[in-house]
């Protein structure tokens, strides 16, 4: 699985290397172990959950007496460290030419805009022929955010999305999940079709999409009665966003209404409880808000949605958080 940075991971003659895994890679910590024994070096593997390379735990890795980190599955955004830190892509082997023939044969529209997230990234080619073969316009657009590749899009940024806005018209997202196509379909109001290569089916984003803004629509509504909110910061390098925070205090406490920063690794409606808390406003990931939504009792909303909810902004204006 290290094979292409082992050149790279030599170089640096690492005594202890860190290695950061998302939960479904874990189980090939053998096969990582052995390559890093092979260049002499002890494996050490950091448990926490992982998301995305917004979560690099270079300090833990430092504090455990690592002197390089690798992190697997997730594409590099930029971010500083305190060791050299290796990334290592992971790619999904599923096939996509069956379910892209099929979006072609379905999908009216001419002119369609390529978009996937990191796990189908070296297939965005392979499907662009497909579509071509169909006599279909497809443009790729370069990311101008976070995300690293062209047509790559991350939960919170879609920016090589809206990139080719201009020149599609609709999208088709290569992927198994729901929450980049609706962000997609949210952010550009266009057609987004998912090209599922798992279930080998194309749904509808936009049909999703209105399920979600009804969702959120109740959630911002019961957050308008809420007197108390907790602002919640991830400590989490590339999700920590204080200076936000501070913004939305003063917003909400001159709405006359209570408001508490709580910032923490990774939020759970226990760890939460305590503070006896109306609503919270989630600075962290834009995920948390909407993935995690069914285990809070009280409304979690995301910084646009408090803008709503405090009757600043108009619900017509609805926009995801991105970062
Ligand atoms: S902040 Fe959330 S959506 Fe963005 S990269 Fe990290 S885990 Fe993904």
């Amino acid at each position: 699985m290290l094979e292409k940075i082992i050149p790279e991971l030599k170089k640096l003659s690492p005594k202890k290397v860190a290695v950061q895994l998302p939960e479904g890679l874990k189980s090939k910590w053998e096969e990582i172990e052995k390559e890093i024994k092979s260049i002499d070096a002890e494996a050490i593997f950091l448990g926490d959950s992982c998301f995305g390379a917004c979560d690099l735990r270079d300090h833990e890795a430092k504090e455990a007496g690592a002197d390089v980190l690798v992190h697997v599955g997730h594409s590099h955004m930029g971010i500083e460290t305190e060791l050299p830190s290796l990334f290592v892509e992971f790619y999904s082997d599923l096939d996509i030419s069956k379910v892209v023939k099929e979006a072609a044969n379905q999908i009216p529209d001419l002119k369609i805009g390529l978009v996937t997230t990191i796990q189908h990234i070296h297939k965005l080619e392979e499907a662009k022929k497909i579509l071509e073969g169909f006599k279909k316009e497809v443009a790729i657009g370069k990311p101008l955010g976070r995300a690293l590749h062209t047509g790559q899009l991350l939960g919170c940024d879609i920016s090589s999305a809206l990139a080719i806005k201009d020149k599609v018209d609709a999208y088709l997202y290569i992927g198994t999940g729901n929450f980049h196509p609706v962000a997609v379909a949210l952010g550009t109001e266009k057609n987004v079709y998912i090209a599922d290569p798992e279930m080998n089916r194309i749904r509808s984003a936009n049909e999703l999409a209105d399920k979600f803004l009804r969702q959120r629509f109740a959630k911002i509504e019961k957050a308008k009665e809420a007197k108390s909110f907790g602002i919640l910061v991830s400590l989490k390098k590339g999700q920590k966003r204080e200076k936000l925070a501070h913004i939305l205090k003063k917003r909400i406490e001159g709405e006359g209404k209570k408001a508490v920063i709580v910032a923490m690794n990774d939020f759970s409606p226990e760890k939460l409880m305590g503070f006896k808390l109306d609503a919270y406003v989630s600075t962290a990931c834009t995920r948390i808000a909407i993935d995690d939504a069914a285990v809070y009792e009280v409304p979690v909303l995301n910084p646009f949605e408090l803008e709503i909810a405090l009757r600043k902004k108009e619900w017509a204006e609805y926009e995801l958080d991105r970062f």
